[in-house]
């Protein structure tokens, strides 16, 4: 007897930050959506995301943002300084939070729990991207399903046989990310800093509980860095602002990948699939955000059937992904290949965005995720 075809309009590969997300929000869009992933439950993840007002509405929408239980912190200012300009440069936005910090498990734990519920996600299945068949008819755990559109949402450490990755020509030489949590005995007041030293990019954030006397760090470095020298680095610069500090036990280190894959077959990749950015500005995942948004978006002008909607969303997906690549990309390279001509490159960029109100409205906007360079 023939075997019983479930009919889908789409597989999701992977079920992470952005998968999980991108399976909920299609599913909400009334598509017959499957998604899978290879971990059995959910990994530890000790990070922070800074969410940006255009994610929060998307967490909103979907049903994610009122089931965080921690309290989300706004970021109502952004203070960023360097080892080159005598004065920081300041953020604010008086109408809005710019972002608010979340725990990542946290996201992803209800992103699950809601994909649990809705029997849209089957965990536990490692699924061989690079060896699909053409027809998109594919056996998972003894059922074969037929899929209209496949979405390729791995992450960034995968390997495409079919898909030309384009490294990153500025940064060779990965980072790795440092990222822990301490208590102050000052208030943060909701403000955000990043600081550029010559070792790498410093961000410290106010973390998620209600107390406002804990804050995270992200820091990132090419160089050998133990975990006295980071606490060092942040005594010395946040003793002022944020009193006496005491750091949690644990520090957890994430590899830096920086790189935009394109995809030379007919499956749409989301999130770190398509580009994995450097965490400096704190855009990757609100990056895939815009990923998911664009793809639903398309699915209102186009029919599944239409091989345009890969097109378009590539198009569309891969000059924004590539704009934030290189702008991360050679913010780093400038402050840690310290010439002459960087400090001028650097003081002249930090000047014109200090005197332009103008600019500095719309590179807030831009964080924001509220000016769309595309769509
Ligand atoms: C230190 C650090 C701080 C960051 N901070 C921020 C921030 O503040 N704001 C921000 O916007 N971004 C931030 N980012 C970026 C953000 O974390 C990533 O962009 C985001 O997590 C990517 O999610 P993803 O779903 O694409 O990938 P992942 O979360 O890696 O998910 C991939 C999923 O695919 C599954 N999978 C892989 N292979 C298979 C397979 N063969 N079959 C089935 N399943 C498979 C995996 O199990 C996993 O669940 C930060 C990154 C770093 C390193």
């Amino acid at each position: 007897m023939k075997k019983k075809i479930y009919n889908y309009d789409f597989l999701i590969v992977g079920a992470g930050l952005i998968g999980s997300l991108a399976a909920l929000a299609l599913h909400q869009k009334k598509f017959k959506v499957l998604a899978v992933d290879k971990q059995r439950k959910i990994s530890q993840d000790n990070r922070t995301l800074a969410v940006n007002a255009n994610s929060k509405d998307f967490l909103n929408q979907i049903g994610i943002w009122s089931k965080l239980k921690s309290k989300p912190q706004p970021i109502n200012k952004i203070i960023i300084k360097d080892y080159i300009n005598k004065y920081p440069l300041i953020f604010e936005n008086n109408k809005e939070s710019m972002g608010n910090v979340v725990f990542n498990q946290e996201v992803l734990s209800e992103a699950i729990k809601a994909c649990s519920e809705k029997k849209i996600l089957i965990n536990n299945f490692d699924l061989d991207y690079n060896n699909l068949p053409k027809n998109n008819i594919i056996n998972i755990k003894n059922k074969i399903y037929s899929f209209k559109k496949i979405i390729l949402s791995v992450g960034k450490k995968v390997k495409f046989n079919s898909i030309d990755e384009t490294q990153d020509k500025f940064y060779k030489n990965y980072q790795l990310a440092h990222v822990g949590f301490f208590t102050h005995s000052k208030v943060h007041n909701n403000t955000a800093y990043e600081i550029f030293t010559k070792n790498g990019p410093l961000a410290v954030l106010p973390s998620p509980y209600k107390n406002n006397l804990k804050s995270t760090f992200i820091y990132s470095s090419k160089q050998k860095i133990t975990n006295n020298n980071i606490k060092s680095l942040i005594k010395k610069n946040f003793i002022n602002s944020h009193g006496k500090i005491i750091f949690d036990k644990n520090f957890y280190d994430y590899p830096i990948i920086v790189k935009i894959n394109k995809d030379k077959s007919n499956y749409i990749l989301l999130g770190d699939a398509l580009k994995s950015i450097h965490p400096v500005a704190g855009q990757g995942w609100n990056l895939g955000i815009r990923d998911i948004q664009t793809l639903c978006k398309l699915t209102n002008q186009f029919s599944l059937e239409s091989k345009y909607i890969n097109q378009v969303y590539f198009a569309r997906r891969f000059t924004e992904s590539m704009a934030y690549l290189s702008f991360t990309s050679s913010l780093n390279f400038l402050y840690e290949n310290f010439t002459p001509l960087t400090k001028n490159i650097v003081k002249f960029g930090y000047q014109t965005l200090s005197n332009s109100r103008k600019l500095k409205n719309i590179f807030i906007k831009q964080a924001m995720g509220r000016i769309n360079l595309i769509d």
